[in-house]
């Protein structure tokens, strides 16, 4: 796709999005509500027209191709399925168009639904189906037509938690199985990075950054993305010096190793330290070599089950969240709250990063309700 752009009466939905996605992959647009996700994948499958723009399929430009005409498919959320036929004759009727003969077409149906584990259903009708066999046939359906591309719109967004996850996996196992590319659409980012092999992050109709799950969210180069995916500690920093991949930062008066992508300017920037990336040591404790150590006083523990969350005061308009696996059970953090600490933490774990024009989604550096407070 080459600068795509699309506005609805004079309100931009897309603003110019340039993405290369490889054949065979699992690659996802990620983004919250409204930022132009549907309508970019609307505009790959042919439902929509864009203002201007390019979409490439195997160096081709298809914006002209009505829908039919393009190698692609869709499996949207709601599963669309025919009430009246079979599971099988759902998964067939494509086929009818694609001038298939009885036996070819006997073959493709029967392997389309072993692919999705559906064999046994064949003769049942959708309202004998629970949502996610629905969900299973409607990707059969669109399987058995052998696209180059499968558009997926938040195929699972109406399937509860448990029975997401478990079709996420299945999902990606048909994916690698059939070698088809898949664009995924999703505002979820943990289903984001389980599934995919490339995540394109989205805001405001412009792509924030492309990568994989690990580099998206290890090494995120915009405050949007590391605010987006997982939880974050995002602050202002300034930028001392900086030289092949590393930079001298100042933040809340510290001094800090931190990692950067490229040459960083000089100055004013913000910088992001995963809550798992940092260790909590008692104040007097000692410290290895060429780690950062930033100095606070414990404000709140908040504990969270897997995990306990310590909010540190370090002199900052935001309290620094460390993450502590509660490998030792509840009581894996010794420290109340006032205690004096030394927060630990590799100069890979803090990142540099450029600030985005997109406005932050929300705070989430809480994403989970606390089990009880223990401070
Ligand atoms: P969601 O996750 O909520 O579906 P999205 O990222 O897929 O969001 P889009 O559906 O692409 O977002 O919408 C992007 C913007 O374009 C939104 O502001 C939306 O209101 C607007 N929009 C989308 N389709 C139309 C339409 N047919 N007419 C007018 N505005 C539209």
């Amino acid at each position: 796709m080459v600068e795509l752009a699309k506005s609805f009466a004079g309100v931009p939905a897309v603003t110019g999005i340039d993405l290369d996605i490889p054949a065979g992959q699992f690659y996802s647009l990620l983004g919250s509500s409204g930022c132009g996700k549907t309508t970019t994948l609307r505009m790959i499958a042919g439902f929509e027209k864009p203002d201007s723009g390019r979409i490439e399929l195997d160096g081709r430009d298809v914006v002209g191709d009505p829908p039919h005409k393009r190698p692609v498919n869709t499996v949207f959320q709601t599963y669309a399925l025919f009430p009246f036929m079979t599971v099988w004759d759902n998964v067939a009727f494509g086929l009818r168009y694609q001038k298939a003969s009885k036996a070819e077409s006997r073959k493709r149906v029967g392997e389309a639904l072993e692919l999705v584990a559906m064999t046994d259903f064949a003769t049942r009708r959708p309202a004998q189906l629970s949502g996610g066999q629905q969900q299973r046939v409607a990707l059969a359906r669109a399987l058995v037509l052998r696209p180059r591309v499968l558009l997926l719109d938040e195929p699972l967004g109406a399937l509860d938690a448990k029975l997401r996850k478990r079709l996420q996996l299945e999902l990606r196992a048909v994916q690698r199985e059939v070698g088809i590319t898949f664009v995924y659409v999703t505002h979820d980012q943990e289903e984001a990075l389980t599934m995919s092999d490339r995540i394109a992050v989205l805001a405001e109709g412009r792509v924030e950054q492309v990568g994989a799950p690990t580099e998206i969210y290890s090494a995120p180069a915009t405050t949007f993305v590391a605010g987006f995916l997982g939880a974050a500690n995002i602050f202002d920093a300034d930028v001392l010096e900086s030289s092949d991949g590393t930079a001298m930062c100042a933040a809340f008066g510290t001094r800090l190793g931190a990692a950067v992508d490229g040459p960083a300017p000089v100055g004013d920037a913000a910088i992001v330290i995963r809550p798992e990336r940092i260790v909590l040591q008692a104040a007097g404790d000692p410290v290895s070599e060429g780690q950062n150590v930033i100095r606070g006083t414990v404000a709140e523990v908040v504990y969270l089950g897997a995990s306990t969350q310590v909010h540190v005061d370090v002199g900052a308009a935001a309290a620094l969240v460390v993450e502590v696996p509660n490998t030792a059970g509840p009581n894996s953090v010794p420290h109340r709250t006032g205690a004096e600490v030394a927060c630990v933490c590799a100069h890979d774990a803090v990142r540099v990063l450029h600030r985005s024009a997109a406005s932050p989604v929300s705070d989430p550096v809480i994403e989970q309700e606390p089990v009880s407070s223990t401070s």
